[in-house]
């Protein structure tokens, strides 16, 4: 990120699951993506309804999935009508 011209870039020592752990949700907004199948985890490190596409394994939050575009399994705001 510094090379692209953010100067003030830190490193949570632990991780962003350490800080929920340590903190709570404070000063942050969002879930936190984790590679299983859980996909995303909330500040209180519970699994949230944001699931992957099936077709690019893209993240879909509970928003996009009321778009027609989403059809479990089929296709997602990301990849429809892509190849
Ligand atoms: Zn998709």
């Amino acid at each position: 990120m510094q090379n692209i011209g953010y100067e003030n870039v830190y490193q949570l020592e632990g991780g962003i699951l350490k800080y929920f752990e340590e903190v709570g949700g404070a000063h942050y907004t969002g879930d936190c993506f984790v590679f299983d199948y859980r996909t995303a985890l909330n500040p209180k490190l519970e699994p949230t309804e944001t699931v992957q596409c099936f077709v690019r394994r893209s993240v879909v939050t509970p928003r996009q999935q009321l778009s027609p575009e989403y059809v479990y399994e089929k296709s997602c705001p990301h990849c429809y009508g892509k190849k």
